[in-house]
């Protein structure tokens, strides 16, 4: 497949490979069990300029096209989900600040976020608001002096525990309203959320807020369209990484497998002469495939700024999210007993896979909205 992209574009896989391979990989196993990602792990990707990869140039960044970004998110999902959750969440609040932020927020945080100096969060779930995110009741009022005031709960905050800045989406006046929140700004608490069942070095945190003062300015598009606009394009980007992660995932699965599959001997022959050991290896390595070529396809149709972008990533990640939790259970399966254990990655990406389908719009949520565009595209147009 490397023949669909550009020379430039297959240099950057390259590097990209290297990077998980040499200085992710060898330690997602600790990562996982410590559940703690450590900031030199953070340093070394921004060092490497990754994490203001996709940043216009004239903030800092590298201004890099969607396939790009893709590729990267790709080999770090291969190596490290929780990695690449960071990347996803990070870039997320650089595009949302890009696209909605008044120019002196841009040019305060771009550069910030592009250097990998400051890192960002997105907080818009809370306890009673998951896919429908248009209902949170966190409180957003204006102050005496035309500032803002927060006060709520949100959870499930991927790096919440270590973040710089949140991206908040809240409720005003207006309705959902969405607002740029430093770390240490007074009232705002984080709390670890331990034993999650995947992506556990993620450092997911509960964001308590009481009287926290944010300045007028700070404020993304107009209030009222903070989920709309504000999270809605930072979730469209966000299930587009997602998507291309669990790319990634299905790799790892597969290189793991084939590999035990070769070396496993029962019966007098390695496990990988069974046909249905094969069977599932098979299933696995046709999913890869397909999974990589709607993420391509989706990132191509985004780079050509295509209407068809938003529905091809929801495709995209439907897809190989859920074949990423085919291919994880069939790994352990594969691995018998040790893929039950702690010896081997592949109950890592078991639990992985599990939130793949539960983030970035749940697996379900895509299956409504892809059949709503199956209808607009297919249905006779007298049945609509
Ligand atoms: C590891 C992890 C990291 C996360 N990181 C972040 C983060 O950084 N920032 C953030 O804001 N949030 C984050 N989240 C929260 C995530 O966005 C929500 O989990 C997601 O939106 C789903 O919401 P929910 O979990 O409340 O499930 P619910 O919305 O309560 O859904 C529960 C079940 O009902 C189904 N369902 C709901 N509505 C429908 C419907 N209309 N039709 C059919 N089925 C439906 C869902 O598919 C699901 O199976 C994270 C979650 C996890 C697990």
């Amino acid at each position: 497949m490397t023949s669909m992209l550009t020379p430039e574009q297959r240099q950057y896989a390259k590097e990209f490979r290297a990077f998980a391979d040499e200085a992710v990989a060898p330690h997602a196993d600790a990562w996982h069990r410590a559940q703690r990602t450590p900031p030199q792990a953070v340093r070394a990707l921004a060092d490497q300029g990754l994490l203001g990869l996709p940043v216009p140039t004239a903030y800092g960044g590298g201004g890099c096209d969607a396939v790009t970004l893709g590729l990267l998110a790709g080999e770090l999902g291969r190596a490290c989900s929780s990695l690449r959750s960071l990347l996803t969440v990070h870039t997320m609040v650089a595009h949302a600040v890009n696209r909605w932020g008044p120019r002196p927020l841009k040019e305060t945080w771009l550069p910030r976020l592009a250097r990998g100096e400051s890192i960002g969060a997105l907080a818009v779930s809370e306890p009673e608001t998951g896919s429908d995110a248009a209902a949170v009741t966190t409180r957003i009022t204006r102050d005496g002096d035309g500032n803002w005031r927060i006060d709520g709960h949100k959870k499930w905050i991927t790096y919440g525990e270590t973040a710089d800045v949140f991206l908040v989406v809240g409720r005003s006046a207006e309705g959902p309203t969405a607002l740029l929140v430093e770390r240490d700004t007074p009232g705002l608490r984080t709390e670890l959320i331990e034993d999650m069942i995947g992506i556990r070095a993620s450092m997911t945190a509960n964001v308590y807020f009481e009287n926290v003062r944010v300045p007028a300015a700070h404020l993304l598009a107009r209030p009222g369209l903070g989920v709309s606009h504000v999270s809605g394009a930072a979730l469209d980007l966000g299930r587009y990484t997602v998507g291309w992660g669990c790319v990634g995932i299905l790799d790892a699965c597969l290189d793991a497998a084939a590999d035990y599959a070769g070396r496993r001997v029962q019966f007098g022959s390695p496990i990988k002469e069974h046909q249905l050991v094969r069977r599932m290896i098979s299933t696995m390595y046709a999913d890869a495939q397909a999974a990589r070529l709607l993420c391509l396809e989706a990132g191509r149709l985004r780079d050509a700024g295509d209407p068809g972008a938003l529905a091809a990533a929801s495709t995209a990640k439907y897809f190989a999210a859920t074949a990423a939790g085919r291919a994880a259970a069939d790994a352990v399966q594969i691995h018998g007993a040790n893929g039950c254990g702690p010896d081997y990655p592949v109950q890592r990406y078991l639990g992985d896979s599990r939130v793949m389908e539960v983030i970035e719009g749940s697996t379900q949520l895509h299956q409504v909205g892809l059949a709503e565009y199956a209808f607009q595209e297919r249905a006779p147009r007298r049945q609509r």
